[in-house]
């Protein structure tokens, strides 16, 4: 899933990225309200974890903007005032949730996995295809009773060809959605992932899973389905 963190202290949003990240979230940050408002409404975020105190626009100002600009993504802000009003006039410009700096960051980790259930209650059910299973909050994978240990990048890759079962997914949508970015000589690398995961989920006498689509992309269905 692909999170959004504004925040303009580097060493916050650094943390947070860095602990979001090893958590199998794509996270993008913002530094300012402005960046916010521009990424926020031009890709499709899970959520975003939103500063107060920003430059150029404060995190009121970025919730404002987002809801009129008809954006429904979660938002959690963060203040390092802990003043009622301002948790008030947060939810009342449309924010879902609040936390207070300093945070530790299982707290922050447990509001962003509520409020991901809140607004899909599915997104953190086990994802399943053939024999092949996917648990999205102890992140344990298993291919029947065998442990499949990835690396976060493959995990990511997994997780969003699981959440997109049985339809082709192109390049460029895993490229946005698990790298971040969209860069064409990521291609390549998309292709070594694929592969490494291959090996990983598809075991000699296991059946296949991941497909190549020529020209399009990659598909995750369980082979007993195949047409
Ligand atoms: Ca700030």
């Amino acid at each position: 899933m692909r999170l959004l963190v504004v925040e303009d202290e580097p060493k916050l949003a650094r943390f947070i990225q860095h602990g979001l990240t090893e958590e199998s979230f794509t996270v993008d940050v913002a530094r300012d309200g402005e960046e916010a408002v521009e990424r926020a409404t031009r890709t499709s975020y899970d959520l975003v974890i939103l500063d107060l105190m920003l430059p150029r626009m404060d995190g009121f100002a970025v919730c404002r903007a987002l809801r009129s600009a008809g954006c429904e993504t979660p938002i959690l802000m963060l203040s390092a005032r802990g003043v009622v009003q301002d948790r008030v006039k947060a939810l009342e410009l449309g924010a879902d949730d609040y936390l207070t700096k300093p945070f530790v960051f299982s707290e922050l980790s447990a509001r962003v996995r509520a409020l991901l259930r809140r607004r899909q209650p599915t997104a953190l059910l086990t994802l399943t295809v053939g024999s092949l299973t996917l648990d999205p909050i102890t992140r344990v994978v298993k291919r029947g009773d065998r442990r499949v240990d990835l690396t976060q990048k493959e995990f990511a890759l997994l997780e969003y060809l699981l959440r997109h079962s049985g339809q082709v997914v192109t390049r460029t949508m895993i490229a946005e959605h698990v790298w971040g970015f969209n860069w064409d000589r990521l291609t390549n690398v998309i292709d070594v992932y694929v592969n490494h995961l291959r090996r990983k989920i598809e075991g000699a006498d296991e059946p296949r899973l991941i497909y190549a689509v020529r020209g399009a992309g990659y598909i995750i269905r369980d082979s007993d389905e195949s047409a």
